[in-house]
């Protein structure tokens, strides 16, 4: 029995300790205060322990957290690194840089930016349009690019004495959403004086060298003709014509520079006027009857019934069709066949369709073929002549008279027919008349004291 406990009861009651019940009570009560003894020590030990390894775990986790922040700092120090280094960057472009957030808010730009606008450094987009007037409208650009996702640009805007060109990409996080948009300012005003320039020296150029050159064609001609029936001249006449011949070519390059240097400067005049299409390009087939019957090419003209008369500039047209009909005579093989097509694709637009037998463009030409100066290598080889601007002027009157050109080439080396080539030009209805420039010619002889 626990003895303290009995000492204590005993005491307390005095008599009838002895008493069996007592005695029964005394035994139970120090049985459970040994169970509790025992329970006390129990927990006292597991007690211990946990704590133990309460101090073991809080101990690990100090020190995985002190490994955190030592990880965190360093990634820090890296972040901020990488951060200066591309803000200096993004500071020492030549280029106005903005980047601004979905609502147009400036999130960070350069000075360079503020230096070619001569603006303010402002909050957000809006604020840089006020500053600006109504000279740029950067605004309406950020809005259109972030709603359709699609990067703009605005090529040799005229702002003051300056060329600016503005590009717009919109920044997207993931799949389509969109959190902003990078503004890029160039100062193009340098590249744009000497683009002029060159194209100016090439118009200044070819516009020197087109009066004596045709001077001298006139007088070859003229002597040309005076000597023809005299037999005894036979070599000298031989002579003459390829004088003839160089003159002639050297005057048609010399007329599509010009024509290409007055394109470059947006100095062509439309001067429109009321025309049949199939008529006009019927006349012009005419012009060229002589050559197609040398190659012995056979030609079908398709013309829709009944299209209406076409509002454009006669000099444009003719320009645009005998480039097209040449290249397709010029390009295809003796005994080939040419179609040329006139037809109505919508309420205000006809197409001109010349389709041929020839040599057709190499496929990897196909992407250059309406770029200045170029010609494919299949039909440089075969020595036939030509300026490779013939395509560049067709594409820049029918894109000013607001038409397209396109051409298809179908490429199948295994066959051994030419594959042949089409051309398709859209032409509008009306061409909006602009008469600030000079006109277009595919004619010499007319040129001669212009
Ligand atoms: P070019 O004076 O060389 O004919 P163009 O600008 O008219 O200049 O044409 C450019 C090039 O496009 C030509 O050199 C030729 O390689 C190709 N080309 C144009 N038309 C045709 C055609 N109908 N068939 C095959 N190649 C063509």
């Amino acid at each position: 029995m626990h003895r303290i406990l009995k000492r204590q009861i005993e005491k307390t009651l005095g008599k009838d300790k002895d008493s069996p019940e007592l005695q029964q009570l005394l035994q139970l009560v120090s049985d459970t205060y040994d169970h509790f003894d025992e329970d006390r020590r129990l927990l006292d030990r597991s007690l211990s322990l946990s704590s133990a390894e309460f101090l073991e775990k809080s101990r690990n986790l100090i020190e995985a957290k002190e490994r955190i922040e030592e990880i965190v700092h360093e990634r820090t120090q890296e972040l901020r690194k990488t951060q200066a280094r591309l803000i200096a960057s993004i500071e020492s472009l030549s280029l106005g840089f903005l980047i601004l957030d979905e609502k147009g808010t400036v999130f960070l730009g350069n000075r360079m930016f503020d230096e070619i606008l001569g603006i303010q450094s402002s909050d957000n987009i809006s604020q840089i349009d006020q500053q600006l007037g109504d000279k740029l409208k950067l605004k309406p650009m950020f809005d259109e690019s972030i709603s359709s996702h699609q990067p703009l640009n605005s090529r040799n805007m005229v702002f003051g004495k300056q060329a600016l060109s503005v590009y717009v990409t919109p920044i997207a996080l993931h799949m389509s959403k969109i959190i902003g948009a990078v503004v890029i300012i160039e100062d193009s005003t340098k590249e744009r004086q000497i683009d002029k320039a060159k194209t100016e020296f090439v118009s200044l150029a070819s516009h020197q060298l087109r009066t004596p050159l045709t001077i001298v064609k006139w007088h070859t001609e003229a002597m040309r003709n005076k000597i023809k029936d005299k037999p005894y001249e036979a070599i000298i006449k031989k002579n003459l014509d390829q004088i003839n011949d160089g003159t002639k070519r050297m005057i048609a390059l010399v007329q599509a520079l010009l024509n290409a240097s007055r394109i470059e400067l947006g100095k062509i005049a439309i001067v429109p006027e009321l025309l049949n299409l199939p008529e006009f390009a019927h006349g012009i087939v005419e012009e060229l009857r002589l050559e197609i019957q040398e190659k012995n090419i056979q030609i079908s003209e398709v013309f829709q019934p009944n299209l209406p008369k076409i509002n454009a500039d006669p000099n444009l047209l003719a320009i645009v069709i005998q480039n097209l009909m040449t290249n397709a005579i010029k390009y295809t093989p003796p005994k080939g066949r040419i179609t040329i097509t006139v037809e109505k694709i919508d309420t205000e637009n006809l197409e001109l369709i010349i389709t041929d037998t020839g040599y057709g463009i190499p496929r990897e030409d196909q992407a250059k073929i309406f770029t200045k100066l170029f010609r494919a290598d299949n039909v440089k080889l075969l020595k036939l002549g030509g300026t490779g601007l013939g395509l560049y002027i067709t594409k820049s009157i029918i894109e000013t008279a607001g038409g397209k050109v396109s051409f298809t080439s179908p490429v199948d080396p295994a066959s051994k027919e030419t594959p042949g080539s089409t051309f398709h030009a859209t032409i509008p209805l009306n061409w909006a008349p602009r008469k600030d420039g000079s006109s277009l010619s595919s004619e010499d002889n007319d040129l001669l004291y212009t």
